[in-house]
């Protein structure tokens, strides 16, 4: 099978991943071997080619946003059949004993792996995933338009769950990519207001064209406090006018992996009145089931850009660079 393989951590812009040709992985008795229809790009690739996460394995083929037909099935697989359209994720494997995962929240478990980190992803042609981490995939969209919902969707709708919004009530975005463009659409079908703050005019241009009730890059001028607020971008200038416009007893979801630093907070003004700030630290599984549940109902519209596996360091310069109108999606034809 055509790999695209890392085997030392360099700058993207010299072209780290290499064509190579393997072996086709054998599943072992819970593991599915899955046929890759695409994988999607995300900047946590970057963050593992270019050495600003530490290797956890070298050589490593990258990618945790897969889409594929199982081809196989180890001889205690359970779950799926073959021919089933699958999506593997970031989030591959959790240790079911640490005091996190017995209690509902694998999403902090101490001893959790990762696709296309600790283990192969999906810039090949094959891949394997332990069964009970491979998500069911509904049939109603098109693969390449999937693939980007198995992280910024998932994370983004964990943060949406926190933000426990209900029809009729106001929920306000800051920052407005991937995991917010969709966040809105879900939140618009489930009957909640949506106001969306964001610097850039071609954002708040596009939130509303999918449905924002209201979009503009200054918060104080929001017209009604929201019941809850999330931040996407991974700026900590955003905490205070989000609390400061926020109705009392409102959520405030932190939804980045990353964010910087927070200005000193005002009690009366920013925390006073039961706000409360809940951060967002990855996913549980059932985070991900609920979404692709949620999305048989839900038309969501994602914006993509394709390209095929030997152009996978070039869709990774273009993603580092700015360039890319969409999520970049590898298609393996
Ligand atoms: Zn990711
Ligand atoms: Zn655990």
């Amino acid at each position: 099978m055509r790999v695209m393989v890392l085997r030392k951590q360099n700058s993207i812009d010299i072209s780290p991943l290499g064509m190579e040709e393997w072996n086709i992985p054998e599943p072992n008795e819970k593991e599915l071997l899955v046929k890759v229809i695409c994988c999607a790009i995300c900047r946590t690739d970057l963050h593992i080619i270019e050495g600003e996460l530490p290797p956890k394995r070298l050589p490593i083929i990258p990618g945790h946003q897969i889409v594929g037909i199982v081809e196989k099935i180890g001889n205690k697989c359970m779950k799926f059949k073959r021919g089933d359209k699958v999506g593997i994720a970031w989030l591959r494997k959790t240790c079911g004993n640490c005091s996190f995962c017995q209690t509902g929240k694998e999403n902090l478990c101490e001893n959790s792996l990762y696709t296309g980190y600790h283990e192969h992803g999906g810039y090949a042609e094959y891949t394997l995933i332990d069964e009970d981490y491979a998500y069911a995939l509904p049939d109603n969209i098109e693969e390449a338009k999937i693939a980007p919902l198995l992280c910024a969707g998932i994370i983004g709708y964990r943060a949406w769950k926190k933000s426990e919004i209900k029809k009729g009530q106001i929920l306000a975005l800051y920052g407005f990519g991937a995991s917010a463009h969709i966040i809105l659409q879900i939140a618009k079908a489930k009957g909640a207001y949506v106001f969306v703050v964001s610097r850039k005019e071609n954002h708040q241009k596009l939130a509303r064209e999918l449905g924002a009730d209201w979009a503009d890059n200054d918060p104080s001028k929001i017209p009604e406090l929201p019941d809850a607020s999330i931040i996407f971008a991974p700026n900590g200038n955003l905490i205070p006018p989000s609390l400061q416009y926020l109705k009392k007893g409102g959520k405030l979801v932190l939804a980045g992996i990353y964010m910087s630093d927070t200005p000193p907070l005002e009690y009366e003004k920013h925390l006073f009145y039961e706000k409360q700030i809940i951060s967002i630290s990855a996913n549980t599984r059932n985070d991900g089931q609920d979404l692709f549940e949620e999305i048989k109902n839900i038309q969501i519209h994602t914006h993509i850009e394709k390209t095929s596996l030997e152009n996978t360091n070039q869709i990774l310069q273009r993603l580092k660079k700015g360039t890319l109108n969409g999520s970049g999606v590898v298609v393996i034809d």
